[in-house]
């Protein structure tokens, strides 16, 4: 699956991609996902891939289909304590922080079954896979162990089979690394440079 990463982009942009053929719009921001959400009537689904902070989760649980970076339990229950209220299931993905970089957000590989251990019973939440950034590099093959080792604890949680947990989709890959990340086992890249060209800053 591909999510068109679109921080930075203008509203016009991003009709251009739907009616390229983009099904599922990733954002980084909740406030300026919802101004462009408010403009796109097209029946895309919407994923949050930014790190999102508690305060901003009332807000977006009515905006996303998908939040891909669900990384504390903390974070994982305020998405579902304003889901309730809603009476809405939402889809999320675990973040792993796979270069275990200190200031990066995420959960590091080794913590990832205890974190769904913890979240699993949430009822307004659908654990459906991982998601991983990994470090960023000039060369995409650098980035392949990190990419390895998050499809290794995508393997190992499927097969311990945890109750209400499904292990569907591994998000990983940009656009200088989707190649390996899908070789790897990627089932859903986020792409953004390859699809508008260079961000603006
Ligand atoms: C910006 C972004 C992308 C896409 O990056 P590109 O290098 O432009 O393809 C993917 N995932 C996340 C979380 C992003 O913030």
């Amino acid at each position: 699956m591909l999510v068109a990463a679109v921080k930075t982009r203008t509203p016009e942009e991003i009709k251009a991609a739907i009616h390229g053929g983009i099904h599922i719009i990733g954002h980084n921001y909740v406030q300026e996902a919802a101004l462009i959400k408010g403009t796109v009537t097209d029946p895309v689904k919407w994923h949050m891939i930014g790190h999102l902070q508690r305060n901003k989760v009332k807000m977006a649980v009515q905006i996303f289909d998908m939040i891909e970076t669900i990384d504390s339990v903390r974070l994982a229950k305020e998405v579902n304590r304003q889901c309730d209220k809603l009476n809405k299931m939402m889809p999320v993905l675990i973040e792993v922080n796979s270069g275990k970089e200190s200031n990066k957000t995420g959960v590091l590989p080794e913590n990832v079954v205890s974190l769904i251990e913890q979240i699993n019973l949430l009822p307004n939440l659908q654990i459906q896979g991982l998601m991983t950034m990994g470090p960023r590099f000039g060369n995409p093959e650098d980035a392949r162990p990190y990419f390895k080792a998050t499809r290794a604890v995508f393997e190992q949680i499927k097969k311990l089979k945890i109750p209400h947990i499904e292990m569907r989709y591994l998000s990983m890959g940009m656009s200088n690394s989707y190649k390996i990340a899908i070789e790897e086992g990627a089932n859903m890249v986020r792409i953004g440079t390859r699809l508008f060209g260079a961000r603006n800053p």
